[in-house]
């Protein structure tokens, strides 16, 4: 067997005891592969071993590897997530060959991800970034602005608003991870409580999953723990 598909197996592992003590089934949760900085050929091992969904941050590179591991395996349908930040010049790749963003943080952006998006791809899956207690980034939009801006772009129509995404800064004690992901999940609530349809908390990395889903986390984008150490230029 591979690393890679020694790797999931062990993420799927945490997965699943994150689901038991949580109470939750198993399908409550999807793992997001995030391959950024690897080739294609890791996300190809993962596809081997059963992985579908694929996260990128860098958008000339993902939109490479797209088009690469399509040409590789043309019968399989994968499912690639935008997960980087988005300058406004650089939404129409997105918007064409993404199936999923989470990172939208301002209106101004999904209008445009909204206009661009490719009739025949239908709706755009759109999650809200969440500047969440001292987020490292410092992106996302405030907690405060998140209801009026979700109303927003839940109004856009080839977008199809799903929910929220936060990047706590990094924690080592697992009870103090729980913090920023328990407030997007109210955030979240408030949100559904408003009558504005969402179904999808995009929380937890490699060193604080287990803790996300502890919390609600419906789908958590996992790099390292799967492909290894990243090695930037
Ligand atoms: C890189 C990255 C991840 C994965 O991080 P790991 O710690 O390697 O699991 C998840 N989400 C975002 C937004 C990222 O940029």
């Amino acid at each position: 067997m591979s690393i890679i598909a020694e790797n999931l197996q062990a993420v799927e592992a945490t997965i699943e005891a994150a689901c038991k003590a949580a109470a939750r089934p198993r399908s409550t949760v999807e793992l997001l592969a995030v391959s950024k900085t690897f080739p294609a050929e890791a996300v190809l091992e993962a596809v081997d071993a059963g992985q579908r969904a694929f996260g990128e941050n860098y958008l000339q590179e993902g939109v490479d590897k797209i088009a690469a591991v399509a040409k590789a395996r043309p019968d399989l349908a994968l499912e690639w997530h935008f997960i980087g930040p988005i300058q406004s010049n650089k939404t129409r790749p997105i918007a064409t060959h993404f199936d999923w963003v989470h990172t939208v943080e301002r209106l101004k952006i999904a209008q445009r991800l909204s206009e661009q998006r490719p009739p025949e791809r239908g709706p755009l899956n759109v999650c809200l970034q969440v500047n969440i207690s001292g987020e490292t980034s410092k992106s996302g939009a405030q907690p405060g602005e998140v209801l009026a801006l979700a109303r927003a772009v839940a109004a856009l129509p080839n977008l199809h608003l799903r929910g929220l995404m936060a990047i706590p800064e990094p924690q080592a004690d697992p009870q103090l991870q729980r913090q920023p992901f328990a407030q997007l999940r109210t955030l979240a609530r408030d949100i559904v409580k408003a009558g504005i349809f969402i179904d999808t908390l995009s929380m937890g990395m490699s060193a604080d999953m287990h803790a996300a889903m502890l919390e609600g986390a419906t789908i958590v984008r996992v790099g390292s723990a799967i492909f290894g150490a990243r090695h930037y230029e």
